[in-house]
């Protein structure tokens, strides 16, 4: 399948690890928009295909701004954090001028009574007449699914509770295809962050709890998300975010990729496991 920058016509060159990603920085914008309306129309034809002949159909549109949601349905990760207030946030899924959708896939797993019930809740919101069909939640997440989610978001949410989230690769994969991440500062995200390359609900809000939490993604969504989305320069190109998503593919690309997961293992402690001489000796526990 062909990929976002080789789409743009980039070509990247280099060695493991050097992989060429800051010229993602260079992109022209024009090539950029329209490989990634490409991987969006992809998704969404997918999706639509899906809700055929299903009651309520989807009310998606290729052209609104499309936010993914796709995890595991753990309770820590809060699948549900942005209807807290369902009425407020149903009014931001109602909005015509500005449309926003929101796709939403995971699973939980067999066990965990919790996690089902939350996704019993989201499956529930997202067939309410009052998610106006901008809500669609996916059946079946799994590899092929996340491809073309990563290739066809807008914006990656992720909102787990502090400090859980142990990394959160998939706000990586999202970043170097062209999604701009939105999340709880947790696991990968204080490292990566800056204001150039997403959004971000601060250490400060997130101590204060849920509900806080809830209502800063809503103001974030509400005055910064849709807001740079919908602001068009000549010839219909968001061009503030499409700087935001080159800074984003060429960050993520250079400093989260898996020639840096496989250095860092093998310095920090494949190598000294290996010096410190005690071969197959269990980690204490
Ligand atoms: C990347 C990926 C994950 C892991 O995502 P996290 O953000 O670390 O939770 C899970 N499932 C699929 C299908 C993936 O592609």
């Amino acid at each position: 399948m062909q990929s976002l920058l080789t789409g743009a016509g980039v070509k990247l060159e280099g060695g493991p690890g050097d992989q060429g990603w800051e010229q993602a920085a260079d992109l022209d914008p024009a090539a950029l928009w329209d490989a990634h309306r490409q991987g969006k129309a992809r998704l969404l034809e997918v999706v639509a295909g899906w809700a055929r002949g299903r009651v309520g159909g989807s009310g998606l549109d290729p052209e609104a701004l499309t936010v993914v949601f796709a995890r595991r349905f753990v309770p820590y990760k809060r699948a549900t954090l942005l209807f807290t207030d369902t009425e407020r946030a149903l009014e931001l899924f109602a909005n015509e001028e500005r449309p926003i959708q929101l796709l939403y896939t995971g699973k939980a797993y067999p066990t965990d009574e919790e996690g089902k019930a939350i996704l019993a809740q989201v499956v529930r919101i997202a067939r309410s007449r009052e998610s106006s069909g901008r809500i669609v939640f996916l059946e079946d997440y799994d590899m092929e699914l996340g491809r073309l989610l990563v290739q066809g978001a807008d914006v990656w949410l992720n909102t787990p509770h502090r400090p859980e989230e142990a990394s959160g690769t998939s706000g990586m994969k999202a970043a170097m295809n062209g999604a701009l991440n939105l999340s709880v500062l947790d696991g990968w995200w204080p490292e990566a962050y800056s204001p150039e390359i997403g959004w971000a609900i601060s250490e400060d809000v997130s101590a204060k709890g849920d509900e806080a939490e809830a209502t800063e993604l809503l103001r974030l969504l509400e005055e910064e998300v849709v807001p740079t989305f919908y602001d068009r320069g000549t010839g219909g190109f968001p061009l503030r975010w499409l700087d935001m998503m080159r800074a984003s593919i060429a960050t993520v690309g250079a400093g989260f990729n898996g020639a840096r997961m496989v250095g860092e293992y093998a310095e920090r402690y494949y190598l000294p496991a290996h010096a410190s001489g005690a071969p197959g000796e269990a980690p204490s526990r």
